[in-house]
């Protein structure tokens, strides 16, 4: 599929002060697309769009370059100690983005030039953990993938942590353009995931993803550059005939990554009343199975509560993969199944 160009970039003056951000400026302006300048990428001014959908859109092809301040790291269950930020957002168009509730209307892409002081930042948690292992997410609040071509950011962070002792990145995506990892130095200390689906479920809900097979062409690639390997199956559909078409699913992972110790992160639907009504507005057509009748609800850390699938249902669930993933697969491990 086609890589992401932005249609508009806003940057902020003092990350032109960062070799990064003086390179994305100048590339951007040498291929004509409209640069400004904002005052911060947490408030940018100026992105078209009259309705929920038109502003949804021009958000997605809006790239936003600054500078992360905050020298503290969000911590990140069930996946790992702390995020990692070096984007957020993601031009994917997915109805149920795990975003949709923390981004809102306006879900731009915004990517960080300071990336040096980032990792250096990971490096002092590093030091308060050890000798534990402290191991640190880069999709959390974004597909770090789809603007790799542009920042290398990935590349430079898979080499900072190939020379860490006591700590580990990990990153998950549904995109495809793996090609400039591949070579990078990893010394097996980044754990690649891919995330993926039902083929009928990606063409349905994650519009702007490669296709399952796109995704583990991509994830057989990175196997046979020695990356750990890992498969999420998220958000996993309790309706129908899932038994079925989930098992089918497994089977088609092993046609394509047979001899690799895979890791697997399952996670079932749920949505929040905040998220339901972001993806109405935004999708006011949408055929994503969100009926509260249907579901239990369970209170949340922050306040708001989550709408799950019966307790009877997911516990069956559990079974189904555990069963099949280590009937399927040698050595695969579940990380967790939520
Ligand atoms: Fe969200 Fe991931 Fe889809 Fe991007 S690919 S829109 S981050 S769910």
């Amino acid at each position: 599929m086609q890589n992401f160009i932005p249609q508009r970039v806003y940057i902020e003056p003092a990350a032109l002060e960062y070799p990064l951000g003086k390179h994305l400026y100048e590339y951007f302006k040498s291929q004509g697309i409209p640069t400004k300048y904002t005052t911060s990428h947490n408030r940018v001014v100026g992105i078209p769009g009259k309705t929920p959908p038109e502003a949804f859109r021009e958000a997605k092809n809006t790239l936003v370059i600054g500078i992360r301040k905050s020298k503290k790291f969000e911590t990140c269950r069930p996946s790992a100690h702390f995020q990692l930020p070096l984007v957020t957002g993601c031009p994917g168009k997915c109805e149920y983005c795990y975003l949709a509730t923390n981004l809102g209307r306006k879900p731009y892409i915004r990517v960080y030039v300071n990336v040096g002081e980032i990792l250096s930042i990971a490096k002092d948690y590093m030091e308060q953990r050890k000798p534990e292992i402290t191991l640190f997410e880069g999709a959390a609040t974004s597909d770090p993938l789809p603007v790799e071509a542009y920042t290398g950011s990935l590349k430079k962070t898979i080499e900072f942590f190939s020379d860490q002792q006591f700590g580990r990145f990990r990153f998950v995506t549904k995109f495809t353009n793996v090609d400039s990892l591949l070579p990078v130095e990893h010394k097996g200390k980044t754990h690649f995931r891919f995330s993926i689906n039902l083929p009928e479920i990606i063409n349905t809900f994650e519009h702007g993803t490669p296709t399952l097979e796109e995704r583990l062409k991509a994830a057989e690639k990175v196997s046979r550059a020695g990356y750990p390997l890992g498969i999420m199956i998220a958000p996993i559909f309790l309706e129908g005939s899932w038994q079925d078409n989930y098992f089918e699913l497994l089977k088609t992972v092993k046609k394509f990554i047979s001899d690799t110790p895979l890791s697997f992160e399952l996670i079932t639907h749920r949505f929040t009343k905040r998220a339901k009504s972001t993806i109405l507005d935004i999708f006011p057509g949408t055929q994503l199975s969100m009926d509260e009748e249907k579901r239990r609800f369970k209170y949340g850390q922050f306040g708001y509560g989550k709408y799950l699938y019966p307790k009877d249902l997911i516990n069956e669930a559990k079974e189904f993969f555990m069963e099949n993933i280590n009937s399927l697969f040698k050595d695969a491990t579940v990380e967790y199944f939520v």
